[in-house]
């Protein structure tokens, strides 16, 4: 079964490749069938989002897609900020801006719980779609910490570990993230379908 993967993201792809890849499905992305299109997120929820992206790109190639949007929700401000995440502070992907605004919004807040949320969405030839979130809980830190990871990885802190998510290391990050939460949810859907 062949699976497109739509994202320009290296990383994600391959995390995705490590989870799903095995001899029933031969993992594809988009520029390995010469797709160079950017698919505008603008939906209001991280599942319509993906959803949008796995559908627009099944469209081209005909093939099952496979796509994600994920962000960081936090409980005090309401969510945010959630479908925004990337471009918290006004600049897409200024990790450093929006880390600073998160601490500055968290200023006297005690309620510091948070989650990574990762919406995954497989759009199929036939129409069908099949969505799927995975959740990693932690608590907004006071100050950041850590140099690995990316986006707010370093003021994610993980209470079980005493350290943010920045401090683990990838693989232990890899383990029990909201993307791999989801992508074994995904698996498993996949190994439905066929039996
Ligand atoms: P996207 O799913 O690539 O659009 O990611 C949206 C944004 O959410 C990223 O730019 C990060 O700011 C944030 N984000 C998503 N997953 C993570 C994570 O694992 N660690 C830190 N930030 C994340």
């Amino acid at each position: 079964m062949k699976i497109v993967v739509a994202t320009k993201n290296q990383g994600k792809l391959k995390e995705i490749k490590a989870i799903l890849s095995d001899e029933k499905y031969e993992i594809l992305s988009m520029s390995d069938l010469g797709i160079d299109v950017e698919v505008e997120e603008n939906a209001n929820s991280f599942t319509g989002n993906a959803t949008k992206k796995a559908v627009e790109i099944m469209k081209i190639c005909n093939e099952i897609t496979l796509a994600d949007d994920s962000g960081l929700v936090v409980e005090a401000l309401n969510g945010a900020p959630g479908v925004y995440s990337a471009r918290y502070a006004g600049e897409h992907g200024d990790d450093l801006q929006n880390n600073l605004l998160l601490l500055k919004n968290m200023e006297n807040i005690e309620n510091r719980k948070a989650k990574f949320v990762c919406a995954m969405s497989l759009a199929f030839p036939d129409g069908k779609t099949i969505n799927v979130e995975g959740e990693f809980h932690g608590l907004i830190d006071y100050e950041m910490k850590g140099t690995g990871g990316f986006g707010y990885d370093v003021l994610f802190y993980l209470p079980e570990y005493g350290m943010t998510s920045a401090e683990i290391s990838a693989e232990e990050k890899n383990k029990i993230s909201h993307r791999s939460k989801a992508l074994r949810l995904i698996k498993e859907k996949l190994q439905n379908i066929k039996d």
